[in-house]
């Protein structure tokens, strides 16, 4: 799944009002902006296998870091209990566990079954939404017009970039997900782990929107 993640992480501004939208970013993403590092570390790989499912031409074959149920269970707690550290506010540090753990389940509906239970020779589930173009489109852009409608609900503007650094944002992720279902696929695995870094300039973009918003 790609922005289901950011739809989670929109609407969970409405269950958690003190935590900046940078912060649910981080969370609902957090697996997948560890993968890249761990990628280039060589902790965990992929390969391109055009067609592996209708959507996506990338073969995660060893992911267990980041892609197990175990793991996501433990970035969850790791996460929400450094976020409580760091701000003392329980209702966000769960909210902001939850969205990571969301991570997972959203990529269990997605994914076929690759993703492990704990290691790569234990059991893999996976739902295999991918392998529907149509099904892919219709629920991605569905959580993600929901979450959008959620965080404008919750919030307001306080000046013009907080609209405009919203709205950029909910288009830029929009074109870019068309980009990623009908383009081309990546020239190689390095590429990936490079590209991928680039992530975390969503989280950055969150930032910038919080600073000129405002909970309603
Ligand atoms: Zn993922």
């Amino acid at each position: 799944m790609f922005i289901g993640h950011f739809a989670v992480a929109l609407a969970a501004k409405k269950a958690a009002p003190k935590t900046s939208l940078a912060a649910l970013i981080a969370a609902s993403q957090l697996v997948d902006l560890l993968w890249p590092l761990f990628l280039l570390l060589g902790w965990e790989h992929v390969r391109i296998d055009p067609g592996n499912t209708v959507v996506t031409p990338l073969d995660f074959y060893d992911y267990p870091i980041t892609h197990s149920l175990v793991g996501a269970l433990g970035w969850s707690v790791l996460f929400g209990t450094l976020y409580y550290y760091r701000t003392k506010i329980g209702r966000s540090a769960v909210v902001v566990a939850l969205v990571v753990f969301s991570h997972w389940l959203l990529d269990l509906l997605t994914h076929r079954p690759d993703l492990p239970l704990l290691g790569n020779d234990s059991m893999m589930f996976g739902f295999g939404l991918w392998n529907s173009l149509a099904g892919t489109i219709i629920v991605e852009f569905g959580l993600f017009a929901a979450g959008a409608y959620i965080y404008l609900t919750a919030t307001k503007s306080t000046n013009r970039t907080g609209t405009v650094a919203l709205w950029s944002l909910l288009i830029f992720l929009a074109v870019m997900h068309v980009g990623n279902l009908f383009g081309p696929p990546p020239p190689g695995t390095e590429m990936i782990a490079y590209a991928g870094h680039a992530m975390w300039l969503f989280v950055l973009w969150g930032w910038w929107i919080e600073k000129n918003r405002t909970s309603t």
